[in-house]
């Protein structure tokens, strides 16, 4: 697993990182998530950080958060804020922290969505190696699906991977929503999943959760990362989630497909990796995602 380093207290953190004189100078909240609280930092130096915090029993949130950053940031093909550390401090009851190099709001690059569609095709042909401690597809650790454990365990199948991993511990959360009918055509839906995944050409560091709130106008005008979920996968399941909610311009499906083709019969794939996000929703926000499941299940 990839550490960040681990503070004791916010106050040691500012300390460490930018000199022992430096402290807060204010503290703003930023808005936009929807597990953590989110602030940028304003310090006596003149500086500015951003800072996520969360319960002291959710520092395993930000380890995660940052380990995967650290992947992205690895495969050196897109940017993602800088991660400068985590740590757990005893003030307001105690809680946990992750601090990053703060994004400022600026304009979009002239060819933003082209060069996001390449960096994003060249991130996932990076080298995998060493990603995944036993197999080829997962995770060295397991992390985090919005506030939901995402369990990365390695598999040489991407189509057992995802299975395993992904459908059966989310449709198992679900289970009250579902009747004795439902369970028996889930079961033959997963036992023949092999009918409608297909082996990747080759593997990808995955994202993980691309939806268009975690991509972000970085510092150098591109779209940069942020609140990655990743691990080793099929890279059409990144191109599927950005299709689940939208907000991507049709510039960057062209670029991308060209960068790298997706394999026939993607669009039918898409709702299955689609599913496992779903799903993921039904288990955290309640039944109003229902209908939508049982939509893509009476399809298969
Ligand atoms: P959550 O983990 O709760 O989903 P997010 O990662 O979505 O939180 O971030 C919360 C808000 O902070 C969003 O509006 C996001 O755009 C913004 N944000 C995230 N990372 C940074 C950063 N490094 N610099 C500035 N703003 C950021």
């Amino acid at each position: 697993m990839i550490t960040p380093p681990h503070f004791p207290s916010l106050a040691t953190a500012i300390q460490t990182l930018f000199g022992e004189r430096t402290q807060i100078e204010k503290t703003s909240p930023i808005s936009g998530g929807d597990i953590n609280e989110a602030y940028r930092l304003t310090l006596t130096d003149g500086g500015c950080i951003f800072m996520k915090s969360n319960t002291k029993e959710n520092l395993s949130l930000f380890t995660a958060e940052a380990a995967g950053l650290t992947a992205i940031a690895r495969t050196e093909a897109i940017g993602t804020p800088r991660i400068l550390g985590v740590g757990t401090d005893a003030g307001r009851g105690g809680f946990s922290f992750l601090l990053l190099e703060f994004i400022s709001s600026i304009s979009r690059g002239g060819n933003y969505w082209e060069d996001f569609a390449g960096q994003l095709a060249a991130m996932h042909r990076a080298s995998t190696d060493e990603l995944v401690s036993d197999g080829k597809y997962g995770f060295d650790s397991d992390n985090y699906i919005g506030r939901r454990r995402q369990v990365n365990t390695g598999y040489d199948s991407w189509i057992d991977f995802f299975r395993t991993c992904r459908l059966e511990p989310q449709f198992q959360s679900a289970a009250r929503y579902f009747d004795g009918e439902d369970r028996k055509r889930i079961g033959r839906f997963l036992d023949h999943l092999d009918e409608i995944l297909v082996e990747p050409e080759y593997p990808s560091l995955l994202h993980g959760d691309l939806w268009s709130g975690n991509v972000i106008t970085g510092n150098d005008g591109s779209a940069w990362l942020i609140d990655p979920a990743v691990y080793v996968g099929h890279a059409e399941a990144d191109i599927a989630m950005t299709e689940l909610f939208g907000g991507f311009s049709p510039v960057f499906y062209d670029t991308y497909k060209n960068a790298a083709p997706l394999q026939p019969g993607y669009e039918r794939r898409r709702d299955i990796y689609n599913l496992y996000h779903l799903l993921n929703h039904l288990n955290m926000f309640g039944r109003m995602y229902l209908p939508e499941v049982m939509h893509i299940l009476g399809r298969q």
